[in-house]
């Protein structure tokens, strides 16, 4: 299965606490009005330029050992190790937002108007993150009308430059996607052009393959932790509070 989902730009819609975030201000801090206003302009240019499109395809374990081995650049030890022999389902994946928004934030930073050109990069990065969110949903969606999900099962992305995967792994991802067909190209250096796209491996199986421990060497290094955030949240017990024996 190989399948192209055009998505509604209000689905990846960025929030203001989440946006905020990612410039490390806590969600429990209500901004400065400056930093409100900003934040509405750039959601304002988000909304009418973003152009969002996905692409995701059928990959065996098999073929992705192929895909993930890359350049031979990986770290010894990643959570996709343990991962990818239990997973039920893959699929390659990539996602862009288009190149205007891009267009938009260079043409800000070129006219020093650098307040909004920053506010701007943060939404589209944030939305674009959003986009592989809604990739996720689809291919779930898509599994659970193969009647293959239950409430055991969830779905967790990876993508090359985190978690041990080198950046150079894009380029057998490309080689075997072919995001070219929705407008994304690797340049040399491994970076996609637009800009505001992602790429990666969205793995489906039980709950349990995903709750990998944060201690691998090059955890050191991040910054951010995010897995624990992630895996917290397959771990929430999504179902209505009638059925959990609330009231
Ligand atoms: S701590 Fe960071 S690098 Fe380590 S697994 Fe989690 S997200 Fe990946």
């Amino acid at each position: 299965m190989r399948k192209r989902f055009e998505i509604s730009v209000e689905d990846i819609e960025p929030q203001m606490d989440e946006v905020l975030k990612t410039q490390g201000i806590p969600s429990d801090k209500s901004p400065p009005e400056k930093v409100k206003s900003l934040f509405q302009e750039s959601k304002d240019i988000f909304l009418k330029y973003s152009e969002p499109v996905g692409i995701i395809s059928d990959i065996s374990v098999f073929e992705f050992e192929t895909v993930y081995r890359g350049e031979g650049l990986n770290e010894k030890e990643t959570p996709l190790d343990e991962i990818l022999n239990k997973a039920d389902n893959l699929v390659l994946f990539a996602l862009t937002i288009g190149e205007r928004v891009s267009e938009k934030i260079r043409e800000l930073f070129k006219t020093n108007d650098f307040a909004l050109g920053c506010m701007l990069d943060s939404v589209a990065s944030a939305g674009t993150d959003k986009g592989g969110d809604v990739l996720e949903e689809n291919f779930f969606n898509l599994l659970s009308k193969k009647g293959k999900v239950n409430l055991q099962k969830c779905i967790l992305r990876f993508s090359p430059g985190y978690c041990g995967w080198h950046m150079s792994g894009q380029k057998k991802l490309f080689e075997f996607l072919n995001p070219e067909d929705i407008g994304i190209n690797l340049t040399d250096g491994f970076l996609m052009i637009p800009l505001k796209s992602i790429s990666g491996v969205i793995v489906f199986g039980d709950k349990e393959i995903f709750n990998f421990d944060d201690n691998y060497p090059f955890c050191s290094e991040c910054t951010t932790h995010e897995c624990k955030d992630r895996i917290r949240k397959l771990f929430r017990d999504l179902r209505p509070e009638k059925e959990k024996g609330g009231r």
